[in-house]
């Protein structure tokens, strides 16, 4: 499957939800006056575009009737297409620029980070990068065997201690390992216990200090994983991890399983990280590197289609 029909499958509850009900405002007005743009500003919403991202759409669409680019209600939408595609950010290539490149992984939990490492490790492997694992999640022992399990699948090195184990001395031995092998990345797996702010931040700033002692730059990249379902409450989560962690990307997970895709618009502006990778699914090729004008093309593609669908189902002429 082309990368366009993977997310087009995986966004399909998010075109349901966001892009048909643009159109059914679309189609339910001949021409653009105040009432169609509040309309259409509350289905932005309920579409987790988020208040900023909102904002912003509206005032740019407020702009460009006012300059004469929009005369229509039905050239709306490409508008929107345009507009929401040059305002996400291109992430940097997902080149290995160390060696090796060392990858902190953070977010809650439940959220996906250790399948994520599972299908980033299947990614650089088959990408010819010699990979190893950290699992430094040592709160459960069954988080350790979670991460085995993808290491032994993607057929890579793990280094691993038992439960309970201090994460900064895992990090500490998979680096020293790491350096050894030659290995081109290391993917490190961490607890998301969020109980205390503190404790978290402690924990991350530990490993990131003991990782120092082996490579002086790393931890190279650190992605917060969101869970897309929770929809604007990833929002929150990624305010809150920016404060306890310097953040250089985001990992943007459950796309497939969601009606709040619309979230991929407002972590940008609320979070002024870019989204790196998004989950469409449980699989190990489930995970594309994020390109923002695929991406919104695939949700809004086949819109004539669409338009006459849910014309049809909705009896409108
Ligand atoms: P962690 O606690 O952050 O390490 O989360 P896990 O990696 O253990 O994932 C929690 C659940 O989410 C598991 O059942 C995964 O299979 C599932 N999951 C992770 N990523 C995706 C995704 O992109 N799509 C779907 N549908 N499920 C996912
Ligand atoms: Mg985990």
């Amino acid at each position: 499957m082309s990368f366009l029909d993977k997310v087009k499958q995986g966004l399909a509850r998010t075109k349901q939800s966001l892009v048909r009900n643009i159109e059914t405002i679309v189609i339910g007005y001949a021409e653009i006056d105040d009432e169609f743009l509040d309309d259409l500003e509350a289905v932005l919403l309920t579409g987790d575009l988020g208040v900023t991202a909102t904002d912003y759409l509206m005032h740019e669409i407020r702009r460009g009737v006012t300059e004469g680019e929009i005369h229509h209600t039905k050239e709306v939408i490409p508008f929107i297409e345009k507009t929401l595609a040059a305002r996400l950010e291109t992430p940097p290539e997902s080149d290995v620029r160390h060696r090796p490149e060392v990858i902190l992984i953070v977010g809650v939990n439940g959220v996906g980070k250790t399948t994520s490492i599972g299908k980033l490790a299947h990614y650089y492997h088959s990408q010819g990068k010699k990979v190893l694992l950290a699992a430094g999640d040592t709160f459960r022992a069954a988080a350790s065997e979670q991460l085995t399990i993808w290491a032994e699948r993607v057929g890579v090195p793990i280094v691993k201690h038992g439960e309970g184990a201090d994460p900064a001395a895992v990090v500490y031995d998979a680096l020293e390992s790491a350096v050894a092998r030659d290995v081109d990345v290391v993917l490190i797996d961490t607890a998301g216990r969020l109980h205390t702010k503190v404790n978290l931040m402690n924990e991350l700033e530990k490993i990131s200090r003991v990782a120092k002692k082996i490579i002086p730059d790393a931890p190279h990249e650190t992605w917060l994983v969101l869970d897309a379902t929770t929809g604007q409450n990833a929002v929150s989560q990624a305010k809150l991890f920016g404060e306890i962690v310097p953040l250089t990307g985001v990992v943007l997970t459950k796309l497939d399983g969601t009606a709040k895709g619309g979230v991929v618009f407002s972590i940008k502006e609320e979070l002024g990280v870019p989204v790196r990778w998004i989950g469409l699914g449980e699989g190990i090729d489930d995970l594309q590197v994020f390109r923002p004008e695929p991406f919104v093309q695939a949700l809004f593609a086949e819109q004539h289609n669409t338009i006459t669908e849910s014309t049809k189902q909705r009896g409108i002429r």
